[in-house]
C-alpha cells in the first residue's frame, strides 16, 4: 500500500523532561526515587515550600546534567544560574519552580539519529519536578489529592531545534536521546513511571498562492510514550491542515496554542491559547548563588564519560567488521552488547562469530525461556571457548551448538562436554579415509553419477560420510578426501 505524501511539510521540535538518577532531590535531602512510595512520605520543609526553608543544590544532579550535555556535544558556559519560573498550580507548593532561564548549564549540541542525520540541541538545563495530582470520585463527589513525593526531584529539560520533519523522525530522536541518557548514566528514563515526558512543537508549512504559508504552531504537552508521540503528531498536523483549509481560527490566530493528548479519544484538546515567556516573570533565584562549573570539573566529567551508542556502533562496524544490522541489534540491548564485548575481549580473533552467538543462539534461548541474560548460565568464557574450538577445527559448528544447548541447560566446562558427548571432530585423515572408502563402495551409483558430471552427487556422498560419523567429521577434510578418491 502506498500512502500519499501530505500536502504540507511538517516541522517539529521536542522538549524532553527526564528525571536524573540521583539518590536525593534537587534542593533537599529527601529520597528522589518517589515512584510507588506512600503519598507524602518523601517530603520536608524545602520540597513542601514551607516559609523560611532554603534550597541547597545537589552536586550530583549538576554533574549528571553536565554529563548529559557532554554526551549531547553541548558546550558548558562558565557562568550559569538558577531562576524562578512563577506560576500557580496545586502541585507546585512554592508557587514557582526553580529552573534556568537565560543561562542554562548546556548549550548548542547535537544528537545523531540512526539515519546519520544530526538534530540540533538548543539547550539542556536543570530544574525541579512538581508534585502529582490524583483525581477521584467518592459518592458522586469529585475530589483531587496532591502528593508531594515527586516535588523537588531533579529534572533535566532538553530542548531540540525544530529539525525533524515527520512523526517517525520524532520517535527516532526520542529513542536515540533515551539511549544516550541511559548510556551516560544520567537517567533511567522510565517512561512508564512518568520519569520521561515529551512536549512536541508541531507546525506545518506549505505554499499557497505562490507564497509560503506557515501557520502558528501547536505545542503538545506531556506525551509519555512513543506511541502517544507518533499518534499525537500525526493527529495534530492533520488537524492544523484541515483547520486552515476550512478557513478556521488558525488563519487569524497569531500565537501558538498548547494542547494535551487524549490516548483514549485519540485526539488533542485545547489547554491554553496564549502563553508568553513573560507570563512566568522569570527572575534570578535569590536563595541560590550563581553557578560557575569550573573547567577542571567539566574536563574530569568529560574524561569519565562512557562511550556513546553512535560511537559504539561506528566502532563495531569500522573496527570489528560487523554488519550495520548486527551492530544495531547489539546496541538495542545493552546487556547483549556487554556480553558481546566481554566475549571478544577473551577471544578477539573472531568478532563476527561472537556477534552470531549473541544475536543467534543466545537471543533465541533468552526469548524462548523468557529470562534476562544476567540470569542465564551461559558466560562470555563459554562462548569464547566455543569460538576457539570451532575456529581450531576441533568441533564443527553443529557440534558447538549441541555443546551450547548443554551449557545453557546446566552450565559446565565446554571442553568436558565435548569429551563426554564425543563431539571432537575427526580430522584424522586415515580414520576419515576409511569411512570414505566404505561409503564409496556402498554407493557406486552416486560415484558414477558424479563421474558423469553431476556435481550434486558429491554432496550426497559427503552427507553419507557425515551421517556415519555423526557431528564429528570435519566436512572440509571429508570433501577433500572424496574428491581425491573419485576425481
Ligand atoms: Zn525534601
Ligand atoms: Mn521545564
Amino acid at each position: 500500500m502506498t500512502v500519499a505524501a501530505p500536502p504540507y511539510e511538517l516541522v517539529i521540535g521536542i522538549e524532553t523532561h527526564v528525571e536524573l538518577k540521583t539518590e536525593s532531590k534537587m534542593f533537599c535531602g529527601c529520597r528522589a526515587r518517589w515512584f510507588g512510595a506512600p503519598p507524602n512520605t518523601l517530603v520536608c520543609p524545602v520540597c513542601l515550600g514551607l516559609p523560611g526553608a532554603l534550597p541547597v543544590p545537589n552536586r550530583r544532579a549538576i554533574e549528571l546534567a553536565i554529563n548529559a550535555g557532554l554526551a549531547l556535544h553541548c558546550t558548558q558556559p562558565e557562568h550559569t544560574k538558577f531562576d524562578r519560573k512563577n506560576y500557580l498550580y496545586p502541585d507546585l507548593p512554592k508557587g514557582y519552580q526553580i529552573s534556568q532561564y537565560d543561562l542554562p548549564l548546556n548549550v548548542k549540541g547535537w544528537l545523531e539519529l540512526p539515519s546519520g542525520k544530526r538534530v540540533g540541541i538548543t539547550r539542556a538545563h536543570l530544574e525541579e519536578d512538581t508534585g502529582t495530582l490524583k483525581h477521584g470520585e467518592d459518592a458522586g463527589r469529585k475530589y483531587t489529592l496532591v502528593d508531594f513525593n515527586r516535588s523537588g526531584v531533579p529534572l533535566l529539560e532538553i530542548v531540540s531545534e525544530p529539525d525533524m520533519s515527520s512523526a517517525e523522525e520524532g520517535e527516532q530522536y526520542v529513542r536515540a536521546l533515551r539511549d544516550v541518557l541511559i548510556y551516560a548514566g544520567v537517567s533511567d528514563v522510565r517512561l512508564e513511571e512518568g520519569a520521561g515526558r515529551f512536549d512536541v512543537n508541531v507546525s506545518i508549512r506549505f505554499s499557497e498562492d505562490g507564497k509560503t504559508a506557515w501557520p502558528p504552531q501547536s505545542e503538545i504537552k506531556n506525551l509519555n510514550s512513543y506511541q502517544a508521540l507518533r499518534d499525537a503528531v500525526a493527529y495534530e498536523s492533520r488537524r492544523l491542515w484541515e483547520d486552515w483549509q476550512a478557513g478556521g481560527e488558525l488563519r487569524t490566530r497569531s500565537g501558538k496554542i498548547t494542547v494535551g493528548w487524549s490516548p483514549d479519544r485519540r485526539r488533542t484538546y485545547l489547554q491554553r491559547t496564549k502563553e508568553e515567556v513573560e507570563d512566568y516573570r522569570y527572575f534570578p533565584e535569590p536563595d541560590l548563588v550563581a553557578l560557575a562549573p569550573d573547567r577542571t570539573m567539566v574536563e574530569n566529567l568529560r574524561a569519565s564519560l562512557p562511550e556513546m551508542p553512535a560511537d559504539r556502533r561506528a566502532r563495531f562496524i569500522e573496527h570489528l567488521g560487523l554488519s550495520d544490522y548486527d551492530a544495531r541489534n547489539l546496541l538495542a540491548d545493552p546487556a547483549l552488547a556487554e556480553f558481546f564485548e566481554a566475549t571478544i575481549k577473551l577471544e578477539p580473533a573472531n568478532p563476527k562469530a561472537a556477534a552470531n552467538w549473541v544475536l543467534g543462539e543466545i537471543s533465541a534461548a533468552l526469548k524462548r525461556d523468557g529470562i534476562a541474560l544476567r540470569d542465564a548460565r551461559i558466560t562470555p568464557e563459554h562462548v569464547a571457548e566455543l569460538i576457539r574450538m570451532v575456529d581450531a577445527g576441533r568441533i564443527s559448528i553443529t557440534a558447538a551448538k549441541a555443546v551450547f544447548a548443554q551449557l545453557w541447560k546446566d552450565g559446565g566446562d565446554p571442553e568436558a562436554i565435548v569429551n563426554t558427548m564425543g563431539l571432537a571432530q575427526v580430522s584424522d585423515e586415515a580414520a576419515l579415509a576409511e569411512v570414505v572408502d566404505l561409503v564409496l563402495k556402498e554407493d557406486a551409483k552416486a560415484v558414477a553419477s558424479y563421474r558423469a558430471g553431476n556435481d550434486r552427487a558429491l554432496g550426497a556422498l559427503v552427507g553419507a560420510v557425515m551421517k556415519r560419523l555423526g557431528k564429528k567429521a570435519n566436512p572440509v577434510v571429508v570433501n577433500r578426501i572424496l574428491r581425491q578418491r573419485i576425481g
